[in-house]
């Protein structure tokens, strides 16, 4: 099983996390349309390589992480707290 390296935690198995999207892709605004809002929950970028992406240690210390990883390797360059 792949491991992920929480900053708080240290290496910990990925059955521990929960992805949570993208890192850094911006939200629609208040006055964004239902349209707009599907489009954001449901059609993610989905890019093949290097990516940023946001995961809570749900069974761990339940912290949120923005993990880099690539999504053809699968090998992760780094792991540090999610800006509040
Ligand atoms: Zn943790």
């Amino acid at each position: 099983m792949q491991q992920f390296p929480c900053p708080f935690c240290g290496p910990r198995p990925e059955d521990e996390f929960r992805y949570a999207g993208d890192a850094g892709r911006p939200r629609p605004g208040r006055d964004a349309s239902d349209a707009e809002w599907a489009a954001y929950l449901y059609f993610g970028r989905n890019a093949r390589g290097a990516a940023r992406e946001l995961w809570i240690h749900s069974y761990g210390c339940g912290r949120w992480i923005e993990l880099s990883r690539d999504t053809v390797s699968h090998v992760v360059d780094g792991a540090k707290p999610m800006n509040p």
